[in-house]
């Protein structure tokens, strides 16, 4: 039998090694930033087109490249980042591998100019899948440009595989902060063909911050606390949130010399740090660098490069927590004896020195959410005799919460005839039925109750809305204001109007009547936002999800105790609702505890 085994061309194996380094426009920006940094940059300008599509170009400021290095920078394994095995360990390039530049270039259209300090002529060089088509002198900034033209030409399923521009937009922007968030001193801006989308000044870490997250947190100096140790083995610098500026899906960084990392293990120290004191749901804000020996770090793990091995890592994890909780007792933030978990309320931050400022909650506390009918059911009347829905509804109730009895008789799960209830800790409400007890977890009832009520206006020819007389500014980031694009109709569908009034800013004119008792109308947009951007896949069922949210947020600011008609209003509310068991998001709502399973004194 003859051989069968070949060497694979240049240009194959690099395109697979692209597969794994190139996935989408956002890694090209990453390679090419990771390339400038190295090369000395100070100033980098990243200037995109259809979110990356048909152009990537990155202009810095750089040492640049000879006639001859450039053509050798796209030789599979070329690099002048090291030279020895060695060098290996005492990484302190971005890039090392030599796979960057050969992988674009056998997938796209590369053109580049560079020119070396101080010279009088550069270099161009045109390659398209991996065919070079010009190399010559030229005359051009010192530094270097790249020019990226239509990615995957070449592989028409990984450019069918790109998802919808906003999604690559985002990739860019998220890759983008990272960049600029772990060199503040270089100059950086990102253009969407014309638009800015960032520009930024050469200055220290906190002003990158503000620079990079500054419109959605104005707040931000006053909210985040520096953070600090310096031991042999890790020096840590940064910022973390106070508890109350934690939220969901908080903006979190870790860097390691530089470099943007995920690490689940630290990020677990920082949160154990802020035990019994943030809301649950809700995560701490954090900007952290580690900085340790090259040699205690082994970033070859993965390609991409963002999951990194640490040699001491227990140790770092200690010293980690310690001076987060450190920082953040600075500030005399106590953790109050909690009896009520369910109920935790926020605890404010005494600053020594300065004058408490106690949170101030706009609540109408006028309001009545039953006066107004705004929670009686869509269907024709509603009836207040809560019990004969219950009948209705009864047997997709779910079973007991601990045993229950299978050959419970239907008369047994009637309500009794005497009704009163017993309401705990202002969020359970306890009654008897024929069977046990049923409780109903109020603010979950409230979500059902709202999801079921705002998907109905939803789908409503009727936009029922609140003129709101003071028109509120929502001031959205960058990659927030791409999803807000997205979601506006179904926000109108919903009863908001608003208009663009700056760059990213909009001004809230009116708001669908039932949310009028929601005292933070930016805060629910953020939310929906970032429960958007948090699901797989961002595009389905979208006005199920912005209502999900919505429901939440409009059921935790309901929380004025209830009467006894109020109480009954709500269960028959609930009793009306298509799926009265759960809520939108899959909670129960209901639990009954079987007679049977009430009394085990005797046990
Ligand atoms: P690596 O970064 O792993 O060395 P790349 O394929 O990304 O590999 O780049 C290959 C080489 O090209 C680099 O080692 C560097 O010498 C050179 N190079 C790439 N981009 C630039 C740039 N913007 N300025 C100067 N040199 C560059
Ligand atoms: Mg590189």
């Amino acid at each position: 039998m003859s051989d069968i085994i070949n060497l694979l061309p240049d240009s194959i194996a690099n395109q697979i090694a692209a597969g794994e380094v190139i996935t989408r426009p956002a890694s090209v920006v990453k390679e090419l930033v990771e390339n400038s940094i190295d090369a000395g940059a100070t100033k980098i300008i990243i200037v995109i087109k259809q979110a990356g599509r048909t152009l990537i170009q990155v202009t810095d400021n750089g040492k640049g490249m000879s006639h001859t290095d450039a053509r050798m920078a796209f030789e599979r394994h070329a690099t002048s980042k090291i030279k020895r095995a060695e060098d290996l360990y005492a990484l302190d390039t971005m890039g090392f591998r030599g796979e960057a530049l050969p992988s674009i270039a056998s997938v796209s259209r590369v053109e580049v100019f560079t020119k070396q300090q101080g010279e009088d002529i550069g270099t161009s060089i045109v390659i398209e899948g991996s065919e070079v088509i010009k190399h010559e002198l030229t005359s051009c900034e010192e530094g270097t440009t790249f020019l990226v033209k239509n990615l995957f030409f070449n592989i028409p399923v990984r450019r069918k595989f790109l998802k919808t521009e906003t999604t690559e937009l985002k990739h860019i922007i998220y890759e983008f902060q990272r960049l600029a968030l772990a060199n503040p001193i270089i100059e950086f801006s990102l253009y969407d063909d014309k638009d800015i989308i960032f520009e930024t000044t050469s200055g220290n870490f906190k002003q990158r911050i503000v620079s990079i997250f500054g419109k959605k947190t104005k707040n931000y100096s006053s909210n985040l606390v520096s953070i600090g140790a310096d031991t042999n083995m890790v020096k840590i610098s940064g910022f973390v949130g106070t508890p109350q500026s934690a939220m969901k899906n908080a903006t979190q960084f870790f860097f390691v010399n530089g470099r943007f990392m995920r690490h689940p293990y630290f990020n677990k120290a920082v949160n154990i740090a802020y035990e019994n004191m943030l809301q649950s749901d809700t995560q701490p804000i954090y900007f952290i660098n580690l900085q340790v020996p090259t040699d205690t770090i082994d970033v070859n793990v993965h390609p991409t490069k963002t999951e990194i091995k640490f040699e001491d890592e227990r140790d770092i994890f200690m010293v980690l927590m310690a001076c987060v909780r450190e920082s953040l007792g600075k500030f005399n933030i106590v953790p109050s004896l909690e009896f009520d978990q369910q109920n935790t309320t926020e605890i404010p931050p005494y600053r020594q020195g300065h004058t408490t400022q106690h949170p101030k909650i706009e609540i109408d506390t006028t309001y009545n959410p039953f006066a107004n009918n705004s929670f009686r059911s869509h269907r024709s009347t509603a009836p207040r005799n809560w019990e004969a829905l219950y009948k209705q509804n009864r047997d997709s109730l779910p079973a007991s919460n601990t045993i229950s009895k299978p050959n419970t008789s239907l008369n047994d799960t009637e309500p009794i005839e005497q009704k009163s209830f017993l309401i705990h800790k202002n969020r359970y409400i306890v009654t008897s039925v024929k069977s046990g007890l049923m409780i109903v977890d109020r603010q979950k009832a409230m979500e059902r109750i709202a999801y079921e009520k705002i998907i109905v206006q939803m789908e409503s020819e009727h936009k029922p809305t609140q003129k709101i007389l003071f028109p509120k500014e929502i001031e959205l980031m960058a990659d927030e204001a791409i999803t807000f694009i997205e979601i506006q109709d179904d926000l109108k569908a919903m009863g908001f109007e608003f208009e663009l009034s700056d760059n990213n800013t909009y001004q809230i004119t009116g708001i669908p009547p039932m949310l009028l008792s929601i005292p933070d109308t930016s805060k629910l947009l953020h939310d929906i936002i970032a429960y958007l951007s948090d699901s797989d896949n961002i595009e389905k069922e979208v006005y199920k999800k912005i209502a999900i949210q919505t429901a939440k947020n409009y059921a935790s600011c309901s929380s004025q105790p209830l009467n006894e008609e109020e109480t009954e209003q709500l269960l028959a509310s609930l009793f009306q609702c298509n799926s009265p068991k759960i809520t939108p998001s899959g909670a129960r709502i209901i639990s009954i505890i079987d007679d049977n399973d009430i009394w085990r004194g005797d046990r």
